[in-house]
């Protein structure tokens, strides 16, 4: 089956292109049919015109039939043959029946005398043969005619005579009607002709005249001289109407209107012909049409699935997170919001997740981008197997993932699946030669018991997320609802942090180390701390970050080493130490900021110490080694916190000559159970001697941690087992009692030494 996105491409192209192709096949259809059509007109105006011509023709033919007739009857002694007392029959057959058919081919011919008596035909007697009724009823109305004008062309005289002047407007050479009859199933050509005295002649009586009457056959030989004439082919003369249904041909009707034959013909068709030609050439530019028409909608095809592909494309995009081909938060929200919807997925209940990576940051900033991307991917790749089918898993920020699980009723089930997920966590993404070691955190809210509305159960895991953060990495939380209380957005917190810093309503704690060998406060770090009122204490892990981000940390940093300073003159003797981010080195008057307030409260530079984390050097800044130099070369001493919990430590001993080395406390709380942390200590301690700096172990929690470190050789102890980090004024008991307590040690040491020295 092909592709959502290919039939949608489908379906649009077919759209266009079949309208487009029927289109197409409707002109070539209108082209041939007009061709067809015109063709036909023509066809029709051809023969019409030929029908005219050969029309014209027949009467031309008759008008020549009369003229030759006529040229007998101008000779008077005709006229007074047939007027006068002696009827001189044979006379009249040889010199006018004889003489014109020699001359013109008139085969028959008939005299009606005044009276309106036939008298005459062919020769003596032999007319009754051929001459019936019906062919004198024929003529009659051409007799009549004639007669007729005969006598309107008698003019009477004041006399009584009259004078003979015909009328040749109506008839140019005689007075004659022409036609056509039926003898004996032949078709004969007449002409009725008035016998008259000459032109002007008088006359004494006004009498009918003497009438001739010629016919002259339609024969093959005639009908090929009309053919010629009117350039007509093929004609032949027939009983029926037309050769074929519609063929051309004209009717022969004789003087009282029945059609006593019919003249076809074989007609021209110029359309025809057109058409015979156009046809081929149009046949082919149709052709090249349609396969242009073929070609041009291939194209569209091609160009409308493509187009629908990437609008897909586009839409998948829009939709998707490109790095790990997860949802993104858009399309989370639209298929949370769906699934909510349905009523049975809420009855069952369901958990939405926040899902974050600790110390992503420091991944991006240590190893680089490109070791961040390939996290991201292995851990949505993780996410995707370990998800319940009906699962949906979606990449929301940087490194934060939201997860939806259906079927989840409730907290047991949820931590089910969030113990899953963080055991899926303990195996380390290699990363080229590294060995990227993630854990997460999460928070959850519960449908329907936390709301039914996606925006609203979002929030609620985010928050929950929050929570899980504030209270240390690695763990998740639930929504519960006097989380909200607490929680403030990110703005929130630089507003009120900002405020914090300006009014002076910051704290710093500090927490003591000790020699390992004569238990002495040696040293003492400084850690921010931050009372907001009305939520209460906020641990560091929460506000710093936030103050890094919105370069809050500068201000936040100065203050807190200018309480240090300030503080330090309280114990003289121990060193202070303090932490500084990153950001605070990229600071262009950091290093001056430093060194004026050592000035200010003239507090000696070999008495402070400066904490940085490995991520001082992410990005390889050299501006950072030089501010790391200048305060070293003044008698600062720099330590390196939190070793061993980064991803390249080892390297950066190599880049700088640290004073001061702080074990991270994960390997310091491992210890107990495994010895491989207490190997990574021994050999961090041995490193840290052979390089000649201070050792520092921090988060000792039991006296056990501290013995095992002291008798390996770390120099400095720092941990809850000695104290929690105290305000200053705490302190200053603090070290009172621990003198003294120092002192009682050593005294009852020294008494036990003396004793045994006595036995
Ligand atoms: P850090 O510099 O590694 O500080 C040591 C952290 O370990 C402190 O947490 C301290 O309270 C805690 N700690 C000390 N002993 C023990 C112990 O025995 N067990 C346990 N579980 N924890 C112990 P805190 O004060 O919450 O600070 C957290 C982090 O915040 C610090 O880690 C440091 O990175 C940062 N931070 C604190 N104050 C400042 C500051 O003024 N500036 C900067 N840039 N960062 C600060
Ligand atoms: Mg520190
Ligand atoms: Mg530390």
């Amino acid at each position: 089956m092909k592709p959502a996105k290919e039939r949608h491409g489908t379906r649009i192209a077919n759209a266009i292109i079949i309208p487009m192709f029927a289109v197409v096949l409707i002109a070539v259809a209108i082209t041939f049919g007009l061709l067809i059509w015109s063709a036909h007109i023509s066809d029709q105006a051809a023969e019409k015109s030929q029908r005219q011509l050969l029309t014209g023709t027949l009467q031309l033919t008759r008008d020549q039939f009369a003229r030759q007739q006529a040229s007998v009857l101008v000779k008077d002694p005709i006229y007074y043959i047939t007027t006068g007392p002696i009827y001189d029959t044979s006379w009249l057959y040889h010199n006018v029946a004889l003489w014109l058919k020699e001359n013109y081919g008139f085969s028959r011919t008939l005299l009606l005398d005044q009276e309106g008596k036939y008298r005459f035909v062919d020769g003596p007697n032999v007319y009754e043969k051929w001459v019936t009724r019906n062919l004198l009823n024929s003529l009659q109305p051409a007799v009549r005619a004639v007669q007729k004008r005969y006598l309107a062309s008698l003019k009477e005289l004041p006399s009584g005579l009259f004078y003979f002047d015909p009328d040749y407007r109506i008839n140019e050479h005689t007075l004659s009607e022409t036609g056509l009859v039926s003898i004996k199933g032949n078709i004969y050509l007449f002409s009725v002709a008035a016998i008259t005295p000459e032109l002007m002649k008088l006359v004494s009586r006004r009498t009918t005249p003497a009438i001739l009457v010629n016919f002259k056959q339609l024969n093959g030989e005639l009908l090929a001289e009309i053919g010629r004439v009117s350039a007509l082919e093929g004609m032949v003369l027939d009983s029926i109407p037309a050769l074929e249904p519609g063929g051309p041909s004209i009717d022969l009707k004789a003087p009282d209107g029945t059609t006593i034959g019919h003249i076809h013909w074989q007609a021209e068709q110029p359309g025809q012909e057109m058409q015979s030609r156009i046809t081929p050439v149009l046949a082919v530019l149709a052709l090249a049409l349609v396969g242009l028409s073929v070609v041009v909608m291939a194209f569209i095809r091609q160009s409308t699935r493509h187009l629908a592909s990437s609008r897909a494309d586009a839409v998948r995009a829009s939709l998707h997170d490109p790095l790990s081909g997860l949802p993104n938060r858009r399309q989370f929200k639209q298929l949370l919001v769906r699934t909510l919807d349905d009523p049975q997925v809420v009855k069952r209940g369901a958990a939405v997740l926040y899902f974050d990576l600790d110390r992503f940051k420091d991944i991006n900033d240590t190893l680089g981008h490109a070791a961040g991307d390939w996290v991201i991917c292995a851990i949505a790749e993780r996410l995707r197997r370990v998800l319940p089918e009906n699962g949906i898993v979606a990449r929301i920020s940087g490194d934060e993932f939201a997860l939806l699980l259906p079927d989840c009723p409730n907290e047991a089930q949820a931590e089910q699946i969030m113990s899953r997920l963080q055991d899926m966590m303990v195996q380390p993404v290699s990363f080229g030669p590294d060995e990227i070691h993630v854990s997460v955190s999460m928070g959850a809210a519960l449908a329907p018991r936390d709301g039914l509305e996606a925006e609203e159960l979002l929030r609620k895991a985010d928050i929950a997320l929050y929570d899980a953060k504030s209270n240390g990495r690695n763990r998740w939380s639930f929504f519960e609802p006097s989380m909200q209380e607490h929680v403030r957005t990110k703005d929130e917190i630089a507003r009120e942090l900002r405020k914090a810093v300006d009014e002076d309503l910051l704290d710093v704690a500090y927490q003591p180390q000790c020699d390992s060998r004569s238990d002495k406060v040696v040293a003492i770090e400084a850690l921010a701390r931050w009372n907001r009122p009305n939520t209460g204490a906020v641990p560091p892990a929460s506000f710093i970050p936030v103050a890094e981000e919105t370069g809050l940390i500068n201000d936040l940093g100065l203050w807190i080493l200018r309480r240090a300073c300030r503080d330090a003159h309280r114990w003289p003797g121990i060193i202070v130490s303090v932490n500084v981010s990153p950001t605070q080195f990229k600071h262009p008057r950091f290093v001056d900021k430093v060194i004026a307030t050592l000035e200010e409260f003239d507090l000696d530079p070999e008495r402070l110490e400066i904490e940085v984390t490995e991520t001082v050097f992410a990005g390889r800044d050299k501006k950072t080694l030089q501010s790391l130099k200048r305060l070293k070369d003044l008698g600062i001493k720099i330590a390196l916190d939190d070793f061993g919990s980064g991803y390249s430590s080892l390297s950066y001993l190599r880049h700088f000559p640290f004073d001061t080395l702080k074990i991270d406390q994960d390997f310091i709380s491992a210890m107990n159970d495994s010895p491989e942390a207490r190997a990574i200590v021994r050999t961090i301690i041995r490193l840290g001697q052979a390089l000649g700096m201070t050792i520092v172990a921090e988060g000792i929690e039991e006296k056990q941690q501290a013995e095992y470190l002291a008798a390996n050789g770390c120099h400095r102890l720092q941990g809850y087992f000695i104290s929690h980090p105290l305000p200053a004024k705490d302190l200053d008991e603090f070290l009172a009692d621990h003198e003294i307590q120092v002192e009682m040690k050593h005294q009852s040491l020294e008494v036990e030494r003396l004793r045994s020295a006595e036995y």
